[in-house]
């Protein structure tokens, strides 16, 4: 398509997005065996996962293995690295397909990325969600959710929204035509995504190239079997060569190349605090040598909250904070980490909640009882184990839930309550990012005191949620929390945002909060520029004050 400039006479309108149906998985189900099947046939191949650069596929002699975590013997590809040579050809491809990509027709350019929505939802499906399955250990809802629907979601709604963006255009009076040109950025898109969701290393390019920008792409390699679905899709869907440039490998390395280029027009991040900043700090570094000023979104770390006031459904509470905390074993961004309980409620549901979270079941996720994988590699199980460790050796911290982890197959951590006396301890300001829950006890009467404990505790600012059925408590957690996070859950877990509905990102030290999946994440990768256009020009240049 790059280069057939073409036009259609009249305005072109997106398909009005749906959310993709989620399907149960019930065993037995159509779903669930074609599922199996696919995980039969990814887990029983080493797939090669090659770098793409202006489309071309190349197999680099530097490998590295992505493997099941939780089953670590078995590798499920040999992922190719890129040198610093591929990361400039990548940069060169993009800026090459910049000029017919940003100026192919906008429903074009939607069109494609529309096809990609179909094809996760339909002919990738099973393939999408088996490879997330057995890459990131998520179970089959969890996958399903992610890899499957959420793509869907993210791509068909994008659309909608970028079409808004068109659509939103200037007024032009009698004699004078006003318009907004919504130019993609001058220059690159470098993308660096997370290894947690599928659906957002498919996002986060899509979403700069929808809007006429031409991107490096480089994902995460510990999920690089899932995103190479990804990258399959939108080749097959007709993204054009060099609009979306695939290299994996060694992340310092890919971004020093990338951020050092005078081209640089934006990072577009998704992944920890601590790399974001390392990476802003590169940019600031670079400033004097940019063409422009990169536009820098990050969405990152969190710790998030839920409080309960003494009016809390316990039952929901039991659940919430046992969905919130412990599905996709803790490593959501979104995931609850930190709970503040009042006393009264504490008595009634410590030993059910504990009861409950010891009897989840932790192991193969493609067996149906599973309800947490393990997490992602021995990095995060020695970072979650040792946490645990630690807090209990604390003197300030009691185990009320698991606890225990078992690195020998896969990286299986127990799904693990701590208490703590502490308001201060390390377990309710640092992420670990693995299933881990520490809470708080508070008496009933200070209710305000630990809303505002809640909100200064943690330097992150992502989810947080409020368990409470008096109206006048829930006014005042969303008061006193009002800069505490981006979203916030009322009687639901923080985790778990559908598109369309509730978006998402936050701000302190979890990011830019530029809400994925929302006119305002599309927007950050246009540049306008406003065009007057007179239709009865001045032929004097005397204003009627200047008359004798
Ligand atoms: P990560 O920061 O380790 O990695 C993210 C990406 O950066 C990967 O592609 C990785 O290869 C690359 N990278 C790693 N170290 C780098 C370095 N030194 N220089 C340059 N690039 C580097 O994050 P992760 O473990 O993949 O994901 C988990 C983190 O992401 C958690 O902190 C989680 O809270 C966060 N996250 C946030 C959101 C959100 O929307 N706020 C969503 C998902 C994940």
């Amino acid at each position: 398509m790059t280069g057939a400039l073409h036009n259609i006479a009249g305005n072109f309108h997106v398909p009005q997005p749906v959310n993709e149906p989620v399907r149960d998985y019930c065993p037995g189900s159509p779903e669930a065996e074609a599922t199996l099947q696919e995980i039969k046939r990814i887990g029983g191949t080493t797939q090669s996962i090659p770098l793409q650069i202006n489309g071309e596929i190349i197999e680099t002699e530097q490998t590295q293995d992505v493997v099941s975590p939780h089953d670590h013997r078995r590798v499920l590809g040999k992922l190719s690295l890129a040198n610093e040579g591929h990361v400039r050809s990548a940069i060169d491809a993009a800026l090459a397909a910049r000029r017919d990509w940003s100026r192919t027709p906008w429903w074009d350019r939607l069109s494609v990325f529309l096809r990609a929505a179909e094809l996760v939802a339909g002919k990738y499906r099973d393939e999408i969600n088996a490879a997330t399955m057995l890459n990131q250990s998520k179970t089959f809802h969890q996958a399903e959710i992610d890899g499957a629907c959420e793509l869907a979601d993210l791509l068909r709604f994008n659309a909608h929204y970028a079409e808004q963006i068109y659509a939103n255009q200037p007024r032009s009076t009698q004699g004078e035509n006003n318009y907004l040109d919504q130019r993609g950025l001058e220059g690159f898109v470098l993308a660096v995504t997370p290894f947690n969701f599928t659906n957002i290393a498919g996002n986060l390019p899509a979403t700069a190239a929808m809007m006429g920008n031409t991107v490096v792409w480089k994902p995460s390699e510990k999920s690089a079997v899932s995103t190479d679905v990804v990258r399959r899709i939108f080749e097959e869907a007709g993204v054009p060569p060099g609009v979306i440039n695939t290299v994996h490998g060694d992340g310092r390395l890919v971004t020093d190349v990338a951020l050092a280029d005078p081209n640089l027009a934006g990072l577009s991040f998704t992944g920890s605090t601590e790399v974001f900043r390392s990476l802003w700090k590169k940019v600031a570094a670079n400033i004097d040598g940019y063409r422009g000023y990169p536009r820098l979104v990050g969405e990152t770390g969190g710790k998030n909250a839920v409080v309960a006031h003494v009016s809390a459904d316990p039952q929901a509470l039991i659940t919430g904070l046992t969905r919130g905390a412990f599905e996709f074993q803790g490593q959501k961004c979104s995931a609850a980490s930190r709970a503040y309980i009042p006393r009264s409620i504490w008595r009634k549901i410590a030993e059910p909640l504990a009861a409950q979270v010891d009897s989840l079941v932790v192991g193969d996720v493609a067996e149906h009882r599973t309800f947490l994988g393990s997490v992602i590699d021995e990095t995060a199980f020695d970072r979650v184990t040792g946490a645990i460790a630690k807090a209990t050796d604390s003197g300030t911290h009691t185990l009320v839930a698991g606890g225990t982890g078992d690195k020998s197959v896969g990286y299986f951590v127990r799904p693990t309550i701590l208490q703590t006396t502490d308001p201060d301890a390390f377990t309710l300001s640092t992420e670990f990012f693995g299933p881990l829950l520490t809470v708080f006890v508070y008496e009933d009467n200070d209710w305000l005191q630990v809303l505002e404990l809640a909100d200064r505790t943690s330097p992150y600012g992502l989810t947080a949620s409020v368990y409470a059925t008096e109206r006048s408590a829930i006014a005042q957690a969303l008061d006193v929390l009002r800069d505490a996070s981006g979203y916030v859950a009322i009687n639901d877990k923080p985790a778990g945002m559908s598109i369309g509905k509730q978006q998402f990102a936050g701000a302190r030290a979890s990011g830019t909060n530029d809400k994925i999946g929302s006119p305002l994440a599309l927007q950050r990768w246009v540049s306008g520029r406003f065009v007057k256009e007179n239709l009865s020009p001045d032929t004097d240049y005397r204003y009627p004050y200047l008359a004798d």
